[in-house]
């Protein structure tokens, strides 16, 4: 998505919130909580056609934090065609 494809539908029409203000506020409405102490910003990107969107945490560091603090999901399935 990130590519301006929709992964749905084909469309190109994809709009990006990367640069929208008061992404992480004054609400919270586009944040996820890492941690009792920390948030991350979220992008989202929007497919103006169908309607999909798909979010990404916005800054690096936090993925880091994420890895560090958040358990690693085990698939079931080596393979995955996600
Ligand atoms: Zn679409």
């Amino acid at each position: 998505m990130k590519n301006g494809a929709c992964p749905k539908c084909g469309s190109t029409d994809v709009h990006s919130g990367a640069d929208i203000l008061f992404k992480s506020g004054p609400f919270n409405c586009n944040t996820i909580p890492v941690s009792m102490t920390s948030m991350a910003a979220i992008d989202n990107y929007v497919c103006t056609r169908c309607g999909l969107v798909e979010r990404y945490v916005a800054e690096p560091s936090k993925l880091k934090e994420i890895a560090r603090k958040w358990p690693r999901v085990e698939g079931e399935t080596s393979a995955s065609d996600e």
